[in-house]
């Protein structure tokens, strides 16, 4: 195991642990939950055991209390053990979209609900925001929340929902007043915490190319009541109780992008030491060597934009009074850096991560192809990155418009 020179105290610990529950699922059990398109309940359960889905649970709810620095830590150890994408995803739907809002935005009561069984791997979550005709232009969401007496009623759809065929409960996001009646388009949106499983809610998988140990559904919400205080955080403020969500989920997969590259690529100079043509190891030819070091290269940049943006949430994103609007919705101005520190860490990340595992890939010439040899599944898992959770198309966008303060595009 090479631990990150970077890493000392409690983040050496958190990422040999991680390292450590990780490598013992080897390479054979990920190709045959990606063939089977099976849950990977038994590494599900190793990492719960571990402690892994209540790293940013306060201790007092059965978790550790650290920060998204010390998840990213976690991310890195155990995809850099072996699992890939695995060990970034399991964590994103759990502990990212449901664990981190219900902490920082949750009241006592929602805490004390839904915190211990996360932590100890029993309540498994989603984020249910995408829209049949609603991606990268999240404000425009058509899913409506109508209050009725002390309760939510819900219509609307969703899709690509991953994990909500297991959640026990997930966040869902919808509009509970017209963008003219509020006069401003980030304001209406509120977010509800669901109780799973349930009749008003039908979802079924869509087939996809990679990542199959983990489902992604078009959702179905029909007449579904919820109680008021399933409110999470304040009416209306949803937007920006999302970006507590939407910020570490770009840091979250930045840390996973590059630690999948950072895998592909020790499995590729392995392989480049021992391949030997025209009577020389291939790692010995220059046109091998060098897209492999420069891919290093750019994977310990990136990881360390990664880290930069996961100190920023920490350091700039404190929780604040669930029950004051005016709070959460000034705070907006405080994540700018956040906002920024997290847009250009995910682009520079996953294109670091995406050229690594392209370039392990090249090393092993044919058997690069072959599932044997697995860097074929990340480079399936990887380029999922570059469309969600935010398009790279995307992410450019706000670096242009809020980093570089050009004009709007049309
Ligand atoms: C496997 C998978 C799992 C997912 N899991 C979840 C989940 O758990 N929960 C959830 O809510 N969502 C989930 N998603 C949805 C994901 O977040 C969206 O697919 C993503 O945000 C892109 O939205 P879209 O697919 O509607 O693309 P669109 O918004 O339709 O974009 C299509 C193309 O147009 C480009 N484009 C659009 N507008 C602009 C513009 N202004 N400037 C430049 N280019 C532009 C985009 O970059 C993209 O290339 C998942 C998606 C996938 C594929």
């Amino acid at each position: 195991m090479e631990i990150p020179p970077d890493l000392s105290g409690d983040k050496e610990l958190i990422y040999r642990t991680a390292y450590e529950v990780s490598s013992q699922f080897p390479p054979e059990y990920w190709r045959e939950k990606d063939l089977k398109e099976e849950f990977a309940e038994e590494f599900f359960r190793a990492i719960a055991e571990q402690g892994f889905m209540g790293i940013v649970i306060p201790q007092e709810y059965g978790g550790s209390g650290y920060g998204l620095e010390e998840l990213a830590v976690a991310i890195e150890g155990l995809v850099r053990g072996g699992a890939g994408m695995a060990g970034v995803w399991y964590i994103m739907l759990t502990e990212i979209f449901l664990a981190l809002p219900i902490t920082r935005f949750g009241t006592k009561e929602q805490k004390e609900k839904y915190l211990p069984g996360i932590a100890e791997g029993r309540i498994e979550g989603a984020l249910a925001l995408t829209e049949p005709d609603v991606g990268s232009n999240t404000l425009l969401i058509k899913t409506t929340a109508v209050k009725e007496g002390d309760e939510y009623v819900v219509n609307g759809r969703k899709v690509f929902i991953s994990g909500i065929d297991r959640a026990g409960a997930f966040i869902l996001v919808a509009r509970t007043k017209s963008p003219e009646e509020t006069g401003r388009r980030s304001l209406g949106l509120s977010l509800f915490i669901v109780d799973m499983p349930s009749k008003n809610v039908r979802y079924s998988p869509i087939p996809k190319h990679g990542i199959n140990y983990s489902k992604s559904c078009e959702v179905y919400i029909e007449d579904l009541r919820i109680p008021e205080e399933n409110l999470l955080g304040p009416l209306d403020a949803g937007w920006y109780v999302l970006l507590d969500i939407l910020n570490p989920e770009r840091i979250g997969f930045a840390i996973g992008a590059t630690a999948i590259g950072y895998l592909a690529l020790s499995k590729a100079v392995e392989y480049a030491k021992n391949r030997v043509v025209f009577d020389r190891p291939i790692g010995s030819y220059q046109a091998v060597q060098h897209p492999l070091a420069r891919s290093y290269a750019m994977l310990e940049g990136a990881r360390l934009l990664a880290y930069r943006a996961a100190a920023t949430y920490d350091r700039l994103a404190p929780p604040r009074d669930p029950k004051s609007f005016d709070e959460v919705v000034s705070r907006s101005t405080g994540l700018s850096e956040v906002g920024r520190n997290s847009n250009i860490a995910k682009y520079v990340a996953i294109e670091a991560g995406i050229e690594a595992v392209y370039w392990a890939m090249q090393t092993f010439g044919g058997y690069g192809y072959a599932r044997e040899f697995d860097v074929e599944r990340w480079w399936r898992e990887i380029n999922l990155l570059r469309l969600a959770p935010v398009t790279q198309q995307l992410a450019l966008n706000y670096i242009a418009r809020h980093v570089l303060g050009l004009p709007r595009g049309t």
